[in-house]
């Protein structure tokens, strides 16, 4: 089956992510972590601009992504 993005509805799911984020309160919760309610199917671009910003972005000195939503080291042109 052909599952789109559930935020772009437009490129093929790529991942389950967590709409709330899994941190050390709730990983050992199976009413969080395994709740459904809390999955969405996203894209590997929607996946990388919820969890790492915008593509693009310089998300610290010296790493971006590039249009593959892949973090590439680029240092900065001095
Ligand atoms: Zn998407």
């Amino acid at each position: 089956m052909d599952d789109l993005c559930e935020h772009c509805q437009f490129n093929l799911g790529y991942i389950v992510d967590h709409i709330k984020e899994i941190n050390i309160n709730n990983i050992n919760d199976p009413m969080f972590t395994l709740n459904h309610d809390n999955f969405q199917y996203l894209c590997l671009e929607c996946h990388n601009k919820k969890t790492f910003g915008t593509p693009k972005e310089k998300i610290r000195e010296g790493f971006s992504f590039n249009e593959l939503g892949e973090l590439v080291y680029s240092p900065p042109i001095k």
